[in-house]
């Protein structure tokens, strides 16, 4: 695909998505009709608050709740730790494969009260392994958050049993900035941002109309080619294609996906390589055009290896050797075919010069 800057391979997607072009569009056409306050009781603030209601009927829709049920915010991060800090004092109990802005939230605010919050993801961003929810007792409260499976899988809250949901607006081709979270009805919830009232008082600050309109057009996208489809028929069979290639292309090449149809999202595709480091793959991949990114890019600059693989394999030399592909709706055969001219020699390379003996 040809961006502004120059042509490449754009395999990156469960970090931020590029904007679709109907979200572009709406967000455009809206910074002419939709700049209001729509707080305001004025006309162009009543349009204003008609376009972020349609875009929370939407979003409960597709998410099987009412709409009143859903919060704007920020983003994922805010969502996840507007619930945690929800249970501020109280037993918080996380996964290790949890994102840092649940980890880091349940460190701060975890103590010893009940009743206590258990906030499990349903499919992790760095493996896309698909995880089981736990069933919380009588009186406990479920959180999880859903950021990179909106769009991935049909969603229906109610029937996961939760009483929170964490989504974001730019895993599907929406701006970055938004995001929403889902509170059931009757359970509890403090505001991390209070003052201005809005969201009946569930979360002030001055509505980001322009960035809910777009995160609304996303949404509509997802609705209207029911997008999971899509990924699981399309998306899924060029994710496991690069796979299927590398294993065979590529020596010392190991899987930290599984692959197999039900365990994991199929846009997601972790990889190790023996006796190659994960951040020189990524500075060489992206000088030939091909963007991925190691552990989390969120917690890029940070040279520990990722969270996530530690967790889930226990060895430093499989975490620091990993490579997370993710594709998208705009990707296609070429990219596969892109990505098997550009990584065998850059892998062959950097094991050549590695201290590190291959086992085999
Ligand atoms: N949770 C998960 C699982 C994520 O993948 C991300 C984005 N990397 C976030 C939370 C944070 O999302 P946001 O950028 O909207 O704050």
């Amino acid at each position: 695909m040809w961006y502004t800057i120059y042509y490449m391979v754009y395999l990156d997607y469960a970090a931020t998505t590029p904007l679709l072009k109907e979200v572009m569009e709406a967000m455009h056409d809206a910074e002419k009709r939709f700049f209001a306050n729509a707080s305001a009781l004025h006309t162009p603030g009543h349009l204003a608050l008609n376009e972020i209601e349609d875009c929370r009927e939407l979003l409960s829709e597709l998410v099987g709740c009412e709409p009143d049920e859903i919060i704007f915010t920020s983003g994922a991060s805010e969502a996840n730790n507007t619930v945690v800090r929800t249970f501020e004092g109280h037993v918080i109990e996380t996964s290790p494969l949890e994102h840092h802005s649940i980890i880091e939230a349940a460190r701060v605010y975890r103590g010893d009260k009940l009743p206590k919050l258990y906030s499990y993801m349903l499919a992790n961003n760095e493996t896309g392994e698909i995880l089981e929810l736990p069933k919380p007792e009588e009186g406990a409260f479920l959180h999880s958050d859903l950021t990179q499976v909106l769009g991935k899988l049909p969603i229906d809250v109610k029937k996961l049993g939760l009483d929170y949901a964490t989504f974001s607006a730019h895993k599907i081709g929406g701006p970055i900035g938004v995001g929403a979270l889902y509170v059931r009805k009757g359970a509890p919830l403090k505001p991390l941002i209070i003052g201005g009232n809005q969201e009946k008082k569930r979360r002030s600050g001055t509505y980001n109309t322009i960035g809910i309109i777009g995160f609304k057009a996303a949404l509509l996208h997802v609705k209207k080619y029911k997008t999971w489809q899509e990924y699981d028929n399309r998306v899924r069979k060029l994710r496991d294609a690069l796979a299927r290639r590398i294993l065979e292309e590529v020596p010392g090449s190991s899987l930290n996906t599984d692959i197999a149809p039900g365990r994991s999202l199929p846009n997601i595709l972790n990889m190790s390589f023996e006796a190659a480091e994960g951040e020189s793959i990524q500075l060489y991949l992206d000088a030939g055009g091909v963007i991925v990114s190691t552990g989390s890019a969120c917690a890029a600059g940070d040279i520990k290896p990722s969270h996530v693989l530690m967790a889930k394999t226990g060895d430093a030399e499989v975490a620091h050797s990993s490579i997370r592909f993710s594709f998208g709706i705009e990707n296609n055969e070429a990219d596969v075919e892109y990505v098997m001219k550009v990584l065998p020699p850059i892998i062959d390379k950097l094991q050549k010069i590695s201290t590190i003996v291959r086992k085999k």
